[in-house]
Formats: C-alpha cells, sequence, structure tokens
C-alpha cells in the first residue's frame, strides 16, 4: 500500500512516496526556497536516473504541490492517501487524525503555539483537497505520542487559571520520531527492552522517555526551544533569563525570540557554526570555544538522560538517532563518557562503525544497552495513513 508523505515548512516542503509492507520509496524530494528567488525541487524518483534538479519559479507553496503532484504520477504509482506532518498538534490531537473541516480548523486554531510551520501545513493540507479533493489527507502532529505523558511531566507550576486559559503545558516535538524509535527498538531488542531513553539529535534535539512504547517525559516543552542546546536554540535556561534581556538589555520581545530561537545554541557557542560537523573539525584545530561546544552538548545531553530514565523509573536501553545522533560517533562517546561513573560504556569499534541499519553499539558489560537507530518518520506517517484510509 503507498502513502505520499508531506512534509511542509515555511518556505520548503519534503516528499516521499513510499510502500509501507516493502518501505520501498519509489520518489522523495524537497520544494526549496518556496516564496524566495532561486527556488527549485531536488528530487530522486524510481523513474529517473540519479539526483535531479528541476529549476523552477515556487512563488508558493500550490505550484509547490503541483511539482510534487508530477513528479508522484511520473512514478506510475497509485497511492491510499496523504499524510502530513504537523508540529503542533496542541490539545486536539492525541493521534492521527483523518483531515476534515474541522481537523483543519484545529490546526489553524493551535498556531499560535507554532507560527512559522502550523499555517504552512495548513496551508498545503487545504491546496491538497482543492486540488485533488478524491485523495483522502491525514494529520500526523509532531506532538501527538507526548500527548498522554504523566500530569506531573507536562504541568507547568504556573496559576491554575492562567495554564488553563493559555493551553500552557508541556507539548514536546518529534513525537514521530520517537514513537518510531522505540518501534525500532522493539523490533531489534524484542523483550529485551522496557525502558527506553530516545536521543533524537539533529540540529533540533529532544529526548524522550519511554516504557513499554508509552511516553513517560519529553524534554522539549511548551515550544521545541526548551531542553537541550541545539543548533540555533539555547534550550533550558533560567526563564527569568527572558525577562532580565528585556528589563536590563533593552532587548523587545521580538529580539529575545529571534536570539534564543536562531541565534544560540551551537552556533552562539562556537561562535562559527550551528553544524556539528565545522564545529568537531575546528575542535580538533585547536579551537578551544567549539571544544567547549561539544562538552557542553554531551553534558547536557547527559544530564537529560537521567532525567528520563527518572521518568522510566528506569533505563536499559539508550537509543542514538537523526543527523548527530546517527552519524556523530565522537558525540555518542561523548556523551556516553559522562555516564561511566553509572557503569554505561560503548565499544569504540561498534561505535565507529557507519551503517543505515539498527546497531548495538554497547560495551562488554554495559549497564545499559546503547542503540544507533536511524530514524524514519515519513515510514511512521505513511503507517497512520495506511491505518486510518488503507
Ligand atoms: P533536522 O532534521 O533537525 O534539520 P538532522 O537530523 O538532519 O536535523 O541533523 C542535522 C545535523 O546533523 C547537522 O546540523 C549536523 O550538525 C549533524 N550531522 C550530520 N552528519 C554529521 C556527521 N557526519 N558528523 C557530525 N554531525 C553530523
Amino acid at each position: 500500500m503507498n502513502v505520499l508523505v508531506i512534509n511542509a515548512g515555511s518556505s520548503s516542503l519534503k516528499f516521499q512516496l513510499l510502500d509501507v509492507d516493502t518501505r520501498e520509496v519509489y520518489a522523495k524530494g524537497n520544494c526549496e526556497r518556496i516564496g524566495i528567488d532561486g527556488s527549485f525541487v531536488g528530487y530522486e524518483s524510481c523513474v529517473a536516473d540519479g539526483k535531479q534538479t528541476l529549476e523552477v519559479d515556487l512563488p508558493d507553496h500550490k505550484t509547490a504541490v503541483k511539482h510534487v503532484f508530477d513528479i508522484v504520477k511520473a512514478t506510475g504509482k497509485d497511492f491510499v492517501g496523504i499524510g502530513h506532518r504537523v508540529v503542533q498538534g496542541g490539545w486536539y490531537f492525541p493521534e492521527s487524525k483523518v483531515v476534515t473541516d474541522e481537523s483543519l480548523g484545529w490546526v489553524r486554531e493551535v498556531a499560535p503555539l507554532a507560527p512559522l510551520h502550523n499555517y504552512a501545513e495548513a496551508d498545503v493540507i487545504q491546496i491538497c483537497r482543492e486540488l485533488f479533493p478524491e485523495i483522502g489527507n491525514v494529520i500526523v502532529a509532531d506532538t501527538s505520542f507526548h500527548y498522554n505523558i504523566p500530569e506531573r511531566a507536562w504541568r507547568y507550576a504556573l496559576p491554575r487559571d492562567v495554564v488553563d486559559k493559555l493551553h500552557i503545558r508541556k507539548y514536546g516535538a518529534h513525537g514521530t520520531s520517537h514513537r518510531y524509535i522505540w518501534r525500532a527498538t522493539k523490533e531489534f531488542l524484542g523483550d529485551d527492552v522496557h525502558k527506553l531513553v530516545s536521543c533524537h539529535l539533529g540540529s533540533g534535539a529532544s529526548l524522550a522517555g519511554i516504557t513499554d512504547g508509552k511516553d513517560m517525559d519529553t524534554t522539549m516543552g511548551l515550544t521545541p526551544l526548551d531542553g537541550l542546546i541545539m543548533g540555533t536554540r539555547c534550550g533550558t535556561i533560567d526563564p527569568a533569563t527572558v525577562v532580565y534581556l528585556q528589563r536590563e538589555g533593552g532587548y523587545s520581545v521580538d529580539d529575545v525570540d529571534t536570539m534564543m530561537n536562531k541565534q544560540s545554541g551551537l552556533l552562539a557557542l562556537s561562535a562559527i557554526s550551528s553544524d556539528s560537523r565545522d564545529i568537531e573539525q575546528a575542535a580538533d584545530n585547536g579551537d578551544e570555544f567549539c571544544a567547549m561546544a561539544i562538552e557542553m552538548f554531551a553534558y547536557r545531553t547527559a544530564q537529560l538522560i537521567m532525567e528520563m530514565a527518572q521518568a522510566n523509573e528506569g533505563m536499559d536501553t539508550i537509543a542514538f538517532s537523526a543527523g548527530i545522533g546517527e552519524n556523530s560517533a565522537r558525540m555518542r562517546a561523548e556523551v556516553i563518557k559522562k555516564l561511566a561513573w553509572m557503569g554505561v560504556c560503548i565499544d569504540d569499534e561498534k561505535n565507529a562503525v557507519r551503517s543505515d541499519e539498527v546497531r548495538d553499539i554497547s560495551g562488554a558489560n554495559s549497564s545499559v544497552r546503547v542503540l544507533v537507530v536511524p530514524t524514519n518518520e515519513e515510514y511512521m506517517i505513511a503507517l497512520d495513513v495506511a491505518e486510518l484510509l488503507g
């Protein structure tokens, strides 16, 4: 059964056509720089040789969707429906839902919690409905997996009338990835996994504590700014810093928002880049800021792994995933080194292996199993679509 998965951003639109039974991908790509000069569609397809680039004008998302459908149509594969990744599901999406006027309205209603993403995603869903009314659409929210974490984990210790009125709570993000990481870990370990700490370490980064498939806590909060140090986001800092920056530093609300989301994290610490590859290279060449950026990223990750272990009341497995977690042997080693006091260790040779497969990199006698689990959010989204529309 084939499904088209769409992941729309404010100026990009990623897509993938895949078979949920065989996991075969027939077409995938990205429409980039939508509404900006120099737009193009980069893609691969089962009927084209190698990577293709269409240098086309993409003035809006509607034009991008039309190109995606042309590429998908050329494969000759039918599909059962379209799965849309939605960043913020708010209080409406404890699970994935078929698109109706009502559910699409909910995506817009909760958009103030993720304005850069939800409005564009809602627009793209509407465009798909208008262009192809015969095809069903499903909303898969990145927050769904976290919605039923225990109240002690999601509630903020702020006045009840305020949090109720403004729907303030921990929503988290990367839920679809954490759900996939649990599933892939369970497939790999069978009955040997019960208490997993899932580490999605990409340019955005979050952890989840998962017990027998149920999410217990996660490190992102009301928004994806909380928790770990990320590419350009500061992660958890004293909340009073926000007020202090405005009152004493003279920064506006928007200045602080931009600073914390776009100018902080690894970029600020290293002073050269938000990309951990650049930072690792510079640290090797003696750059002390970069060495400290790696040290701080690893320290915070190890610290929050312990928070998630507490949410699980135990930990038998740690799984590393996403850009940094899957590719940086050095960062995995730095994180695990900090957990040596509790008997966790990895095997350096196994850690150095590069592969697209799930793999066990635990050291002999490690107190906790350590895996690398390549994530696959598109597959998880496609599974939900197959279940709801198949
Ligand atoms: P996102 O989906 O949040 O944009 P990804 O999961 O694609 O992020 O991760 C992107 C990050 O992964 C890059 O910024 C880079 O820091 C990191 N990364 C990718 N490959 C490597 C590598 N070989 N070594 C170290 N870091 C890597």
